[in-house]
């Protein structure tokens, strides 16, 4: 693709560097605000600039936060006994917009991953551990990726958690919902009848 322009195709590079954007939309994204008002590139760049400068982490959860304290953990209607424990914000998100869940987060900032040396001194394992006495947590839910990485993670938890007494939960795994069993993998399916609960529950 031949731009006739340096500044135009600067900008298509920077934008194509997203995830999810390839050569194609980032052109048109940049060539939409080419046609747009001034104010709008402007803005756009001045508040990621912003952004990027003044979000902190949660001196709590340690998701992405304004404030030393995010707005779930600052909300007191929110169960102050139960923390969900996530890999990072899009998974804090991801569980919000269930509208089903009204307790605390933790965010641990990845998983144990050996190859990648990651251990469990690169996350927030330790603020989690401290969390446990001092907010009186009755229950820790692991939230984590169904993946070697997300199990070894939970695993060390547990470990470090079951001193406590607390109850530690871990969200069920199965088949998606309107999905059709002769669809999911074998690991999933296999995963869902190893954990599956009382058919009550689930009504
Ligand atoms: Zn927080």
């Amino acid at each position: 693709m031949q731009i006739p322009s340096r500044l135009i195709e600067a900008a298509v590079e920077e934008f194509a560097k997203l995830p999810g954007i390839g050569k194609k939309t980032a052109l048109r994204l940049v060539l939409h605000l080419m046609e747009s008002p001034e104010e709008r590139s402007f803005n756009l760049s001045e508040n990621l600039s912003k952004a990027r400068r003044d979000i902190k982490h949660c001196q709590r959860c340690y998701t992405l936060s304004d404030e030393d304290l995010c707005t779930i953990c600052e909300n007191p209607l929110r169960d102050q006994n139960t923390i969900c424990v996530v890999e990072g914000l899009r998974d804090v998100l991801a569980v919000e917009n269930t509208l089903q869940y009204r307790g605390l987060y933790h965010v641990l900032g990845g998983v144990i991953a050996p190859i990648q040396r990651i251990g469990p001194e690169d996350l927030t394992i330790d603020a989690l551990v401290r969390r446990i006495p001092a907010e009186q947590t009755k229950e820790v839910i692991l939230a984590l990726s169904p993946t070697m990485e997300g199990d070894t993670t939970a695993f060390y938890l547990t470990r470090k958690l079951k001193p406590f007494g607390i109850k530690i939960t871990t969200i069920a795994r199965g088949i998606p919902l309107g999905g059709e069993l002769e669809y999911a993998d074998e690991l999933t399916l296999g995963r869902s009848i190893a954990t599956r609960t009382i058919y009550d529950q689930q009504q």
